[in-house]
């Protein structure tokens, strides 16, 4: 007799960071997220990314739960809250360290800005103007001797060198996403990481950064269909990349449109008039939300 066969379910997640009330961007994205995940049979996750220790605040933690119950949203437990796995990202980002995939870079925010505005390369799909290379040849002396004294330092992926150990590892294969529609339909999309330069991946203020963190925790979450905004579809390249570096499964993409506000500006987290609160308070039903985020 032949055993039935399992198949596991696709798990979805919301990964909201809690600096500031959810306001309609984050209910659309939270309902895409949960409604997919309804409709596939699947998990629903949500975590909690926090490694932003000094901006987070656990009022907002608690808001974040209060606002999805009572849009209808059930998770698992326990969640994921990053602020207690910095341990994991450190190693991930010691072992990229260790295989010559990152370097330290002293550099204050203003001594990047003044020598990015002498020698302009241009910008990063976020706008920050593109990273000079300022301490990427540093000698290892120097960048010894002043981890040795503790100046602050971030930790940048030398773009130049993952690519070429990307492209090792994926035999020839071009690195690329699926990018799923609401129909489940997938297309593939080619990753351009080298637009990120020498990106960021281990903060100097925390042992982490948001793209190491949120390709870790995907991954070891088992999460299959990754559904967030527009406005991170570029990081994905980010990912794509990282996820190939260090091994890890190729989860699905679903970026979608962001809401704007009157002017056309993606919503701000510090305006409280469309925070998913102060619609409640001001009488809106979760429907009434529902049917606003599909409409605008
Ligand atoms: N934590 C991120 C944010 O609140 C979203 C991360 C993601 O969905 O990948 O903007």
């Amino acid at each position: 007799m032949t055993s039935p066969s399992v198949t596991t379910p696709p798990v979805f997640r919301f990964a909201p960071s809690p600096n500031g009330e959810l306001h309609l961007g984050h209910a659309l994205s939270a309902l895409a997220a949960y409604d997919a995940a309804q409709k596939a049979r699947g998990r629903f996750l949500l975590r909690i990314e926090d490694i932003d220790v000094t901006r987070c605040r656990e009022e907002y933690v608690e808001q974040i739960f209060e606002d999805l119950r009572w849009l209808g949203l059930a998770w698992e437990m326990p969640l994921l809250r990053q602020s207690q796995h910095f341990d994991v990202y450190a190693k991930a980002a010691s072992w990229l360290e260790n295989i010559g995939l990152l370097y330290p870079c002293f550099a204050t925010r203003t001594e990047i800005a003044e020598a990015a505005a002498r020698q302009p390369s241009g910008f990063d799909p976020d706008g920050a103007p593109l990273y000079p290379g300022l301490h990427k040849k540093m000698a290892g002396a120097e960048a010894w001797a002043r981890r040795q004294r503790s100046e602050p330092f971030a930790l940048r992926l030398d773009m130049d060198r993952a690519l070429a150990a990307a492209a090792g590892l994926l035999n020839g294969a071009a690195l690329t996403f699926t990018e799923f529609d609401e129909a489940g339909e997938g297309t593939i999309v080619a990753a351009r990481p080298e637009r990120w330069v020498d990106a960021i991946i281990v903060r100097k203020d925390v042992p982490a950064s948001y793209h190491l963190a949120v390709t870790i925790d995907d991954a070891r979450q088992g999460v299959t269909h990754v559904t967030r905004g527009m406005d991170l579809f570029a990081a994905t390249d980010l990912h794509r990349l990282l996820q190939v570096l260090l091994g890890l499964p190729e989860p699905k993409y679903r970026h979608h449109r962001l809401i704007t506000d009157a002017e056309g500006r993606k919503l701000a987290k510090s305006a409280h008039d469309t925070s998913i609160r102060s619609l409640r308070e001001a009488g809106l039903s979760p429907s009434d939300i529902r049917a606003l985020v599909q409409r605008i």
